[in-house]
């Protein structure tokens, strides 16, 4: 219920936007596919993803020639949760609970702004709760708020925050990090990026370099890198995920302020085109509105 509560708007809208579309049709025509096109498109799907699940539901009217348009809904709803599956396969429903790796390192990666600093602050505080040692690298060094507020969270959440000066090179960070994390036993270590989209070859240098540290102090580091996505940005949501996709190999994507806005269907185009599993979703600013993703969840909240 909490997580319907969460994408409400995304809910609604597409709801209000689908009834409009099938009002006072009969049948599913060019007319109401056409339509339920636009619907998509600014539900934030994105185009590649809207023209494929029309082109599914197009296949399906012609084969099932009877349907009815108010059966849109459900239709729908099957093709989106075909797509969610496609797009994920195994790869469903983990939290960052993993004991590989020892400790298990994590770099979160994404533009300023994103929700890199809350995210890893609330999974610093959920995975204290359960008993893991949580390690916090603050290698955003280059802007001093930003140190700050990652050392609030890890305060809060009783993790341990290891930081330089501002200015400091992020990789040596990185370095001092995982080296700590090492000699005392962590579980988890999350280490903290900058999020400045310079150009392309600077953010892949900048990723490159942090990376290597970090495999030499463990190797096999980072085991993950997550790429933090501000879902109501819609379009642009995708042209980070391009962007950072390019620059480094992205293994999970954490997508945020889900809640506030109805451009959720990004979770769902983001899914489809980049086929890299969602783990967490943001649904607000407090400590406990991070949740793992899943994805038969997340449709049914959705169409519930
Ligand atoms: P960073 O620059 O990527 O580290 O971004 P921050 O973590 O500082 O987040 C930027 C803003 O987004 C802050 O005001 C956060 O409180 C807010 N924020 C982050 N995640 C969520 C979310 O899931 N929902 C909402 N409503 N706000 C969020």
């Amino acid at each position: 219920e909490e997580l319907s509560a969460g994408l409400e708007k995304t809910k609604t809208g597409l709801f209000s936007k689908l009834a409009r579309a099938v009002a006072g049709r009969s049948t599913i025509d060019a007319g109401v596919l056409d339509d339920l096109e636009e619907v998509l498109i600014s539900s934030d799907v994105g185009v590649e993803t809207t023209v494929k699940i029309i082109r599914r539901i197009e296949e399906r009217v012609a084969r099932d020639k009877y349907m009815n348009a108010s059966e849109l809904q459900s239709i729908l709803r099957g093709e989106i949760a075909t797509l969610m599956e496609d797009a994920h396969g195994s790869s469903e429903n983990f939290g960052l609970d993993a004991t590989e790796g020892q400790p298990y390192v994590v770099m979160v990666v994404g533009v300023n702004g994103a929700g890199k600093t809350t995210t890893i602050g609330k999974l610093a505080a959920q995975l204290g709760k359960a008993g893991r040692k949580v390690w916090i690298g603050a290698a955003d060094t280059f802007r001093a708020a930003a140190i700050d507020q990652l050392q609030v969270w890890a305060d809060r959440a009783g993790a341990t925050m290891i930081r330089q000066q501002m200015g400091s090179d992020p990789a040596s960070v990185a370095f001092d990090t995982l080296t700590s994390a090492k000699a005392n036993g962590a579980d988890v270590v999350l280490i903290d990026t900058a999020g400045r989209l310079h150009n392309k070859v600077g953010l892949m240098n900048e990723l490159t370099k942090i990376r290597n540290v970090m495999g030499k102090v463990i190797p096999g580091a980072p085991h993950e890198v997550m790429l933090v996505l501000d879902g109501s940005t819609g379009q642009n949501a995708f042209e980070q995920a391009k962007q950072f996709t390019q620059a480094t190999q992205v293994t999970s994507l954490t997508i945020t302020k889900l809640d506030g806005t109805a451009k959720g269907g990004v979770v769902i185009g983001i899914s489809d085109q980049f086929h890299i599993p969602v783990r967490y979703i943001g649904i607000g600013e407090g400590i406990d509105q991070l949740r793992i993703f899943d994805r038969k969840e997340f449709v049914n909240a959705l169409f519930g």
